[in-house]
């Protein structure tokens, strides 16, 4: 250990809220050491958001290349090249890496490589050291989980899609959130034959019913074979060599060499040992924290994913960063507001939603005091295209001044489209305001200002 004073922070966890919480901190001059027992950078960087991007932006050059005709273009697509993109995004990430190393550095942040666990004290323990610091925040994340069901192992998580050498040809995909939803998307455009088994009758359905339902209406379109009801009993290898899944109470779906689960994402709080200093985990394995992001604890903290609310890396960021504002920037009340935040489902099409869906703005302000703007269009983008695809958009309102509470869009762009909307819904615009301000034309974009 190079220190000759005492640590202010320790930060458990190099991932998205555990690095910005960090380098907060020390720009406002806190003496803070970061343990990491992967790679820096965390889900986002390695094996989430930003390798997905990747992925989903080949996707969206292939729907590209498939429209490139209409637009007048002779090409021929000789094929694409899953390994050679693999090599490309693995080099990006490792250059990521690095850069996270580097800032570190420079913002005076040691970082310890090991795996932490509590002990008594409190303090933490890495290999055969010992830390301690009064300021201590767990950003430990979390990882894909496999069902308790027979064979499960045979199918592979989110993370070892970023390892396969070869692209499956025939994919089923169990789930039907984020992960789910933007997989098949990628794996669709990019040529392989996508099934999706889920277990309700809807994709993504904590978000506005309008989004997972047009999301439906456009995977099977574009050919993606939609099982819903599908409750997942067993997966079995056929002897073919096939991938088998059984299904309660309906028929097996066989005929794929690839499995991926997408059914949600578990805490890394087991190896932690969280009840060495008297933390007690919920039922799902998260950490409870109050608004200010404390947990029972005193002076121990958890921000991000391990806390269980917003599993999206800005909202660990901005956890994080507020509480380093807090605990060393002199700003005792500052907190990261939960509410309002906007996400993007990287579907394809993609997604963009913030505020309240329909039906939690009836049961919050009652029916009565809601109205919704809907439209559906066709993007002049597929005017010079034999396929059409469908943009979907609803603004919920609520009052007499119809404040907007919820802004949910599908389709070409929505990924691009929401941030602005999502500063003019937290400031509290009303459909007024949306429609006094002038349209850009000609944009998808611009439906939002002009809906009656
Ligand atoms: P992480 O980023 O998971 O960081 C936790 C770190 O702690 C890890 O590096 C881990 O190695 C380390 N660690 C764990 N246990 C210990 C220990 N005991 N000791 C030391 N270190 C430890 N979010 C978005 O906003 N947009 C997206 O497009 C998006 N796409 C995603 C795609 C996928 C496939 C996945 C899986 C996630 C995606 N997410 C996305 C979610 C996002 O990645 C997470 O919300 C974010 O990374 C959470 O940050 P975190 O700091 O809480 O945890
Ligand atoms: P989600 O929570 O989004 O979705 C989990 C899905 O799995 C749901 O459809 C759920 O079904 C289903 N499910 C849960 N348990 C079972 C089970 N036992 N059998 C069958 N189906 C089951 O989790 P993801 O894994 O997709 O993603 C994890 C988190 O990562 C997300 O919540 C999100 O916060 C983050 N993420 C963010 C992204 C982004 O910002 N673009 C992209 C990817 C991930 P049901 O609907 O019936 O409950």
């Amino acid at each position: 250990m190079s220190w000759t004073t005492p640590l202010d922070y320790l930060v458990i966890g190099g991932g998205s809220g555990g690095i910005a919480s960090a380098r907060r901190a020390a720009a406002f001059g806190a003496r803070v050491a970061l343990i990491e027992s992967g790679r820096l950078g965390g889900t986002c960087v390695n094996v989430g958001c930003v390798p997905k991007k990747v992925l989903f932006n080949a996707a969206s050059i292939g729907e590209a290349l498939r429209d490139a005709a209409g637009y007048g273009f002779d090409i021929e697509v000789g094929g694409f090249d899953w390994s050679a993109l693999g090599q490309r995004r693995n080099a990006y990430v490792k250059r990521l890496n690095d850069v996270y190393a580097d800032t570190l550095e420079q913002s005076g942040v040691e970082v310890i490589r090991g795996r932490a666990r509590f002990a008594a004290g409190p303090s933490v323990v890495v290999g055969d050291q010992l830390f301690s610091a009064p300021h201590i925040l767990v950003a430990v994340g979390g990882a894909g989980r496999l069902p308790d069901l027979p064979g499960a192992a045979l199918g592979m998580l989110s993370d070892d899609v970023f390892e396969l050498e070869k692209q499956p040809r025939r994919i089923l995909i169990v789930g039907a959130g984020y992960i789910a939803v933007e997989f098949a998307g990628i794996f669709n455009a990019l040529g392989s034959q996508v099934t999706l088994a889920f277990r309700s009758s809807r994709l993504l359905r904590h978000f506005d019913s309008l989004l997972g339902e047009a999301l439906g209406e456009e995977m099977a379109r574009q050919g993606i074979a939609l099982m819903p009801h599908s409750i997942p009993r067993a997966l079995t290898r056929l002897p073919n060599g096939e991938l088998s899944l059984e299904r309660e109470d309906i028929t097996p779906l066989a005929g794929f060499d690839a499995v991926l689960w997408a059914i949600g994402r578990a805490p890394a709080t087991l190896a932690l040992e969280l009840e060495q200093v008297g933390i007690l985990p919920t039922l799902t394995g998260h950490i409870p924290v109050d608004a200010y992001q404390n947990s029972i604890v005193p002076g121990i903290y958890s921000v991000g994913d391990v806390t269980g609310r917003f599993e999206l890396t800005p909202v660990a960021i901005a956890a994080g960063r507020r509480l380093a504002d807090r605990l060393f920037g002199g700003i005792p009340e500052s907190r990261l507001d939960y509410t309002d935040i906007p996400t993007v489902a990287f579907s394809h099409p993609p997604i963009g939603t913030v505020g309240l869906s329909e039906v939690e703005a009836v049961e919050r302000f009652g029916v009565g005091n809601v109205k919704t703007y809907v439209t559906r269009f066709t993007n002049m983008y597929y005017a010079m295209t034999d396929h059409k695809s469908k943009t979907n958009m609803k603004l919920v309102t609520v009052g007499p001044n119809e404040r907007v509470v919820g802004v949910h869009v599908i389709g070409l762009g929505a990924d691009e489209m929401l941030q602005g909307f999502a500063v003019a819904v937290r400031m509290g615009a009303t459909k007024a305001d949306f429609d006094s301000t002038v349209a850009i034309h000609p944009t998808a974009a611009e439906e939002l200002v002009t809906l009656r």
